[in-house]
């Protein structure tokens, strides 16, 4: 019999609790160690659609990237958004694991995951995290061949989930890429390091107009902005073979289904709108 606790350390050998920021909140939400686990669900967010997607194909626990309750709380009632959660989750028997900045820092993590996703070959990571360390935050990896900003954006939309928003890059279209640097989630704080790095381009999420505006003007690459959650989709595939590799067997793995992007609605204004 296969228990929680054995999924949770086959997870925990691949992203250590310590690497976690530490103001992070990692680890076992709620569940028993010593009941038993034959399935599995991966998801980005633990929200209501990921709750009823893992009552309904019956899994034992749900791994989350992100947390739950990142910042200090003094209890759960039902009829709080988080702590009903946490309720249905308990009533049904299902626990909840989070892997959040100690995904982002291993070796394979969550931006391996991306740079994969999008054929990239990992050279390194985009900020190490010590000198001269093979780890660290976000990846640097390389396309086989060359092809122009407007391509490699298509080829970012085709290898992630859709979203209501897409993909948007900065730059001239036309400009050739061939060394890219990623980083799943927010990565408005390491343009710098993108620049300083010399890719063509920096993939990542949640970026803003006017850092996005001024790297770009200090001749920094291209941008390619996408969906956070899409950023990171990836990864539960990943962590899901982790626990296959482990537990194959025993265990049966499922990556969630459900788009829990915030955004719901994207629109362009039709030709000859206002700017
Ligand atoms: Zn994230």
């Amino acid at each position: 019999m296969t228990t929680l606790g054995d999924v949770l350390a086959a997870l925990e050998a691949a992203y250590p609790p310590a690497t976690a920021e530490s103001w992070d909140a990692v680890g076992l939400v709620c569940g028993d160690r010593a009941e038993p686990v034959s399935k599995v669900l991966f998801c980005v967010d633990p929200v209501e659609s990921t709750v009823d997607e893992v009552l309904e194909v019956g899994a034992q626990l749900l791994v989350a990237h992100h947390p739950l309750m990142l910042r200090g709380v003094t209890g759960v009632p039902a009829d709080d958004p988080k702590g009903g959660l946490v309720h249905r989750l308990i009533r049904a028997g299902v626990a909840l694991y989070t892997a959040h900045t100690n995904a982002d820092a291993a070796n394979p993590g969550v931006s391996d995951a991306l740079a994969d996703a999008l054929g990239l070959r990992v050279t390194g990571p985009l900020v190490p995290a010590d000198e001269g360390a093979d780890t660290g935050i976000g990846r640097i990896g390389e396309l086989d061949h060359p092809e122009p900003l407007r391509d490699f954006a298509r080829r970012v939309a085709e290898a992630l989930p859709t979203t209501a928003w897409g993909v948007r890059a900065a730059g001239d279209p036309d400009r050739p890429v061939r060394r890219v640097a990623v980083c799943g989630g927010a990565g408005d704080s390491y343009l710098t390091a993108a620049a300083r790095a010399g890719v063509d381009a920096y993939v990542t999420a949640d970026l803003r107009h006017h850092p996005a505006g001024e790297h770009l003007a200090a001749g920094g690459p291209a941008l390619v902005d996408v969906a956070h959650w899409a950023s990171e989709w990836p990864w539960c595939g990943q962590a899901a073979h982790v626990v296959r590799t482990a537990l194959g067997g025993t265990v049966e793995v499922l990556v969630s289904t459900r788009r829990t992007d915030p955004w719901t609605v994207g629109v362009t204004s039709r030709t000859g709108g206002s700017q």
